[in-house]
């Protein structure tokens, strides 16, 4: 008989921000394949004997995505309840998409369990919403892998520098001088808040602030690494406003004070 796969969403980190269903899941699950991104406080929470690590090939290379296809396809056959646990939300650049659509050509039946997405939750810890009525009426989730110098680049910084609203920016450490140049070269506003939240949520979180001018040296200066979230526009200042009262907080790398 067929087993069946959830693609479960572990949210940001923080074990407590794990779904109801997530957690039973995990539970009855026979095997949980993984990468690193829910962070070793949910990862040590399962027992290892059901651990699978899809993440890194040894030799530190990422095991291709087709070879986690198939994977999820020959252990649903072999008749095992699967849990394919992603980081933050399973839908929310995390190619859970892709895995979808391979179980569904494959014959494999499937659930999606929705989550606490890092894009949201990681700026929330740190202070900072998302939206707010004053400051920000829209949010952008993009992705910051690409080189926005290159012709076919799928984000469109110009454009997104032009509604005025936020900006939060997934796998975006490597390339934020590259995108925060296109950003300026669109006119957006050189004093426009910038906050860096790397590992939001987890035991070890740290939050960066500047502005577009200044931010690639803050992260420099810091060693602010990934996972981490950018979060660009004038919602990223309300940190100042509510951070002395805050008690997410856990580790401030460069305190404006
Ligand atoms: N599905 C995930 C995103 C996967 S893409 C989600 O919904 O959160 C991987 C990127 O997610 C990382 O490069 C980083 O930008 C972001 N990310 C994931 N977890 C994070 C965390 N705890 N803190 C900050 N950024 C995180």
């Amino acid at each position: 008989m067929d087993g069946t796969v959830s693609l479960i969403g572990s949210g940001p980190g923080d074990p407590e921000l794990l779904t109801v269903k997530a957690t039973r899941l995990l539970e009855e699950a026979d095997v949980v394949l993984h990468d690193k991104l829910p962070g070793p406080e949910i990862l040590e929470r399962i027992p290892a004997e059901k651990r699978e690590d899809v993440g890194k090939r040894a030799g530190g290379e990422r095991t291709p995505q087709s070879a986690i296809n198939e994977r999820l396809v020959e252990l649903a056959r072999e008749g095992k309840r699967v849990a394919r646990l992603k980081g933050g939300d399973p839908f929310v650049f995390g190619r859970g998409g892709e895995e979808a659509e391979y179980l569904a050509a494959h014959g494999v039946p499937f659930e999606v369990v929705p989550a606490v997405t890092s894009a949201i939750a990681a700026p929330a810890v740190a202070g900072i919403p998302v939206t707010h009525r004053d400051h920000a009426s829209s949010v952008s989730f993009v992705t910051g892998h690409e080189d926005p110098t290159k012709a076919e680049s799928a984000v469109d910084w110009a454009a997104l520098a032009a509604t005025g609203g936020t900006i939060v920016v997934l796998m975006g450490v490597g390339r934020l001088p590259d995108y925060t140049a296109a950003l300026d070269e669109a006119g957006m506003d050189p004093s426009t808040p910038v906050a860096l939240i790397e590992r939001g949520t987890w035991a070890d979180q740290r939050v960066a602030t500047g502005t577009l001018e200044t931010i690639v040296a803050v992260r420099d200066e810091t060693g602010i690494e990934p996972p981490a979230v950018t979060v660009i526009g004038e919602v990223a200042a309300t940190r100042d406003t509510v951070q002395e009262l805050l008690t997410n907080e856990r580790t401030e790398v460069n305190g404006d004070e």
